[in-house]
């Protein structure tokens, strides 16, 4: 069974228990982190806590760990449950509250909760064939930079992605590409590769940076610039990108082919450098 960390102690998951109070489930108050792992080895770590630290920060709750407690907590969890490939997800709400009032408790007692997974990789018919993908009128607030528990527009994106037999919901505001429902997005055109500029809409990636790094570091042109949804008929190939999924490429959206309908040449290429970076990570 998975071991898991809440609130200052390590428990097998049966045994984590979470007051009924907790303003995570009655205001969804708080704000989460996914960071991957390979070979044992969290993978860019120290952005994720700043991004965590961000999210924090922008909904008020002071962070409950200073870095080392984070990094000594979080590989503690991974070695606890076995290292290898796998995912973390960390939660930190404001805590239990009673009576139920939207404004602060006057002395918050934040609930951090961790967990690792079995990462578990894309099926590969998938990432050869590509996955197909719809737009959506993105349906959520104006601080999408900041990773919060409240995602229920997410939720109901994914699912009217699963139903409709696609991967990822590509969300529009104003015309614009921002970003998956869970993911970031990556269009080439004409030999660039384009991905939105950071902002309130989106979600500052972490795989988003990642793969804009590998682009200087191999010299692809690149350019974080408005990507109007129009636009995407005309993108020669579409990806979308996270932690989990790594870089994955999108040969259809709304039930037309991208570009070749294939995943693309400029894909396969990052993927690799993608790889390169994670058999790094792994042998350390
Ligand atoms: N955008 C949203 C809305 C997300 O939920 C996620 C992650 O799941 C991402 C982008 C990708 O972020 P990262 O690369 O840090 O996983």
């Amino acid at each position: 069974g998975l071991t898991v960390y809440l609130n200052g102690e390590f428990m097998p998951l049966p045994e984590a228990r979470i007051s009924p109070l907790d303003r995570g489930f009655v205001f969804a108050d708080g704000v989460y982190e996914v960071i991957p792992a390979y070979g044992g080895r969290l993978l860019r770590l120290g952005e994720h806590l700043q991004r965590l630290e961000n999210s924090l920060a922008g909904i008020r709750i002071d962070n409950p760990l200073d870095r080392p407690a984070w990094t000594a907590m979080l590989e503690d969890l991974l070695a606890r449950n076995g290292g290898g490939d796998r995912s973390i997800y960390l939660q930190v709400t404001r805590g239990p509250a009673f009576p139920r009032d939207h404004a602060f408790p006057e002395q918050p007692r934040p609930t951090v909760f961790a967990m690792s997974t079995p990462l578990r990789p894309l099926d590969p018919a998938l990432r050869a064939s590509g996955v197909p993908a719809i737009s959506h009128e993105d349906i959520r607030w104006d601080r999408c930079d900041l990773k919060t528990i409240a995602l229920l527009p997410a939720v109901l994106m994914k699912q009217l992605a699963k139903e409709r037999g696609a991967f990822e919901t590509i969300l529009v505001r104003n015309g614009l590409v921002l970003e998956g429902a869970a993911s970031n997005v990556f269009a080439v055109m004409d030999g660039v590769l384009v991905t939105p500029p950071k902002g309130p809409f989106l979600l500052p990636g972490i795989t988003r940076d990642l793969v804009l790094e590998l682009a200087a570091e191999h010299g692809f042109p690149w350019r974080e610039a408005d990507l109007p949804a129009a636009a995407l008929d005309r993108a020669d190939e579409l990806w979308v990108t996270s932690s989990t999924r790594e870089i994955v490429p999108v040969t259809s959206l709304d039930g037309r082919a991208v570009g070749a309908g294939r995943p693309g040449p400029v894909y396969a290429r990052f993927y690799g450098w993608y790889q390169e970076k994670l058999a790094q990570l792994r042998s350390g």
